[in-house]
């Protein structure tokens, strides 16, 4: 009996010796990164915000910060509240958000659950992810899901309203003459893409709290073969280019009393987990409710707070105003910006004559005669790419980019490519909507 009880032992802390083992080498990498790596980011970030300079207004417009393509408690996998989505929105100076969350059936209405328009300074416009478009009919009706695909684009569309491929990974109608943009960036592309969910997982359990935008970072990829896909189908009608945050606040814990005055908890996807009693041991853990009654919250990754620092669409605009917003969304009037790496306001990229004055921004299209070269002016210093047709043209260093044109200047689409260099490598940072020169 004894021998039993010393073999059972024996086992039991090999096991456990295993699992400690499994335990450190598991957590190492994210480990170090919270402790060394993501704290030095950190500081690097912060000392190149030093080298911020003002640009000159080229446009005459203003820049204007958005998210595009998220979700809130309208949708079946999301909680986040409309508070929870301004509040973040004033944290990140983010002017517009456009929310496309999945419809409750086929028979889409719009007003839905909540009231578009101005909340505390930031514009709010609903929309739908379903079928694979990001749509935003931009006036309060009913769109029919029922019919096919190319038929609710076209039906949107020639209504004034915004049809956008999302995930642009997946297959759709490239051919479909309605749609007007694409997605070319969505975080949830890049996890997608991963081949092994452990690090990811590991990581944000160990930073996604303190270092979340790192977090983000480590798993960014460049997606090149969208950007590939995009440049292609550039060379045959324009087809603007976003970047969409994909966020559901819903990889995470959340707990709020029942009517009854027990303790409901929520886990990842906002699925419930239990229905507890309150009681001594959990009493400490919870906090009084807040605004939206939520008494403990645990947000590990995908929060509003995080994604509206990651890919922003900086627009240039006359005003705030939908109408005005939506026609530079479609016409392209914008790019997308890295914003945990350096705040891209000011940044414009742009056709100038012989003069130096501007003939056209991203998203135009412009004579040949009438540009004499493509110029960007950025708040901080970079590596430009200008790609032509999904070609690469150039690459300068610089604080400002001009790119002169020789006589073998062709017609296509231009578009540009910054990186930042904050610590010893170049980090992709902004990508810009293409001229087009015809
Ligand atoms: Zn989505």
């Amino acid at each position: 009996m004894k021998r039993l009880l010393k073999t059972i032992k024996t086992i039991l802390l090999a096991l456990l010796g295993i699992m400690m083992i499994g335990l450190i080498f598991g957590f190492a990498k994210p480990i170090w990164r919270h402790f060394v790596t993501y704290p030095k980011f950190q500081r690097q970030v912060e000392a190149f915000a030093l080298r911020k300079k003002e640009c000159p207004d080229v446009t005459g417009l203003k820049t204007y910060r958005g998210v595009m393509h998220l979700h809130s408690y309208w949708s079946h996998d999301s909680k986040g509240t409309i508070s929870d989505l301004i509040d973040a929105a004033k944290l990140r100076k983010i002017n517009f958000i456009f929310l496309t969350d999945h419809p409750h059936g086929n028979i889409d209405s719009f007003p839905r659950g909540y009231r578009r328009g101005m909340y505390d300074g930031v514009l709010l416009e609903p929309g739908s992810e379903k079928q694979g478009f990001d749509a935003w009919p931009l006036k309060d009706g009913v769109v029919n899901w029922n019919v096919n695909k190319d038929s609710v684009s076209k039906q949107i569309v020639s209504n004034g309203g915004i049809v956008f491929y999302a995930h642009s990974e997946e297959p759709h109608n490239w051919n479909n003459p309605w749609y007007q943009g694409m997605e070319i960036y969505n975080f949830h592309t890049n996890v997608k893409l991963k081949s092994a969910t452990w690090p990811i997982l590991t990581d944000f359990l160990i930073n996604g709290s303190k270092y979340r935008a790192w977090a983000y970072r480590t798993i960014f990829d460049r997606q090149t073969a969208i950007l590939a896909h995009w440049d292609s189908l550039n060379t045959h009608r324009k087809i603007v280019g976003f970047s969409a945050v994909d966020e559901h606040e819903n990889v995470n814990f959340r707990a709020r009393y029942t009517k009854d005055g027990r303790i409901q908890l929520m886990g990842i996807d906002t699925k419930p987990v239990g229905i507890y009693k309150v009681s001594f041991l959990n009493r400490w853990l919870l906090d009084a409710p807040d605004k939206d009654g939520w008494i403990f919250k645990w947000m590990l990754v995908n929060t509003y707070e995080t994604s509206f620092n990651n890919s922003v669409n900086y627009l240039f605009a006359d005003s705030l105003a939908l109408n005005n917003i939506s026609h530079h969304i479609i016409e392209g009037h914008h790019f997308t910006a890295f914003r945990f790496l350096a705040d891209a306001t000011g940044f414009c990229y742009y056709g100038a004559g012989s003069d130096g004055k501007i003939k056209g921004m991203m998203g135009d299209s412009i004579k040949i005669g009438d540009v004499q070269m493509l110029t960007a002016v950025s708040p901080y210093p970079g590596r430009f790419t200008l790609i032509k047709d999904g070609k690469t043209l150039d690459v300068t260093e610089g604080e400002t980019y001009q790119y002169s044109f020789d006589k073998s200047l062709t017609n296509g689409a231009y578009r540009l490519e910054v990186e930042v260099k904050p610590g010893s490598e170049w980090q992709p940072w902004i990508y810009t909507n293409p001229i087009y020169l015809y």
